[in-house]
């Protein structure tokens, strides 16, 4: 039968994003379709339009996403019509070389959707496995992470990306712990949640970096101890000055620039931890001498999504927020319509938000 719903497509490369109808299947085997209530607009979201991942286009945009099952197709276990869920792109396979070794957050083999959802007969390819810029998608019932739908909708589905990068690269990536004196490079939404992080993982010193006074400002509610403008001071001088002339324990880098990350190499103590959560593009370079690489010891490491695993990250997140041990609310800069997705891009590469959400 299939459901006729508006949604964001971009269709061509740099084109803006227009709203269409598009062609939702009823959930088969595994399948789960979805009432979409909320979805952030983040960078990825942006970079698909651009071009930037593939040329798959047309895309159907959005993936921070918060919403109702309206159904579940055969053979699904553990998720009803109704439930209030985040949607996610790790649905874990269970079965590859990452999951038999029992790292799961590793997945090599998420799982999506088996049937296409279409624009004129045309297949479209989701963002991220998940297209929630619509009134439903249809996603790998795996994809669904059931949470406390006391939340708000807006709120619950930053969860689903930039919020939960941020996170996971605090505290499950970096493993910051009690004292720990942490540094972040860039305080964006993926930023600003691994200020959150660090926070609550008890960092002692949290210092903020960017060039930006107005997001150092919203580093400072998140629970940055210190900030640095990076524009006017050297940001690994300060970082060391603020740290007993050590560096930080942990250092975040949450662009994806060669210059931060390069700031955040040497603004990390001794055997300290280097954390890349920014996504650079893929023509970017970084020399740094072998032997620093080696003298410094410690860790050079790579966050996926924050290294997280939806079904335990997803629900403690919320947990904690309704707790009022997390503040969530101050993520969401403005709630929009479908229709203001394209503004929004332009609001987010301006740096005036933090996240503009989509509500439906
Ligand atoms: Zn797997
Ligand atoms: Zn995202």
């Amino acid at each position: 039968m299939g459901h006729k719903v508006r949604a964001v497509v971009a269709k061509g490369k740099g084109l803006p994003v227009s709203i269409e109808i598009i062609d939702v299947p009823d959930p088969g085997p595994g399948e789960a379709l979805v009432q979409v209530q909320a979805c952030g607009v983040c960078h990825t979201d942006l970079h698909y339009r651009e071009g930037a991942i593939n040329d798959d286009f047309p895309f159907l945009l959005g993936h921070e996403a918060a919403g109702v099952v309206e159904a579940v197709g055969p053979g699904v276990t553990g998720l009803a019509a109704g439930d209030f869920v985040v949607l996610n792109w790790r649905a874990v396979c269970g079965n590859c070389r990452a999951c038999l070794r029992g790292r799961p957050w590793y997945c090599f083999a998420t799982h999506n959707a088996t049937q296409k959802m279409t624009l004129d007969g045309r297949p479209l390819s989701p963002a991220l496995g998940i297209g929630a810029f619509a009134e439903k998608t249809l996603v790998a019932a795996g994809q669904c992470t059931k949470v406390d739908p006391s939340v708000r909708p807006e709120v619950a589905g930053l969860i689903g990306c930039g919020v939960m990068a941020g996170f996971g690269a605090a505290m499950n990536t970096g493993n910051v712990g009690r004292g720990d004196s942490v540094a972040v490079f860039g305080c964006g939404g993926v930023g600003d949640a691994a200020v959150a992080g660090a926070r609550l993982a008890g960092a002692h010193t949290i210092i903020a970096v960017d060039i930006d006074d107005k997001k150092l400002e919203w580093a400072t509610q998140f629970g940055a101890t210190h900030t640095v403008n990076s524009s006017r001071e050297d940001a690994v001088a300060r970082i060391r000055e603020l740290t007993g002339g050590n560096g930080a324990d942990v250092c975040i880098e949450a662009i994806g620039l060669p210059q931060t990350y390069e700031q955040a190499f040497y603004a990390r103590d001794l055997a300290g931890t280097v954390v890349l959560v920014g996504v650079p593009n893929p023509t970017m370079k970084i020399e740094l001498p072998l032997i620093e690489i080696f003298g410094r010891g410690g860790s050079l490491k790579s966050s996926w999504y924050g290294d997280c695993l939806p079904s335990r990250d997803f629900p403690m997140l919320i947990d904690l927020h309704l707790q009022g041990r997390l503040d969530l609310d101050k993520f969401v800069s403005e709630t929009i319509g479908l229709e203001d997705v394209e503004a929004a891009f332009h609001r987010m590469e301006r740096g005036e938000v933090l996240r503009s959400v989509v509500v439906l």
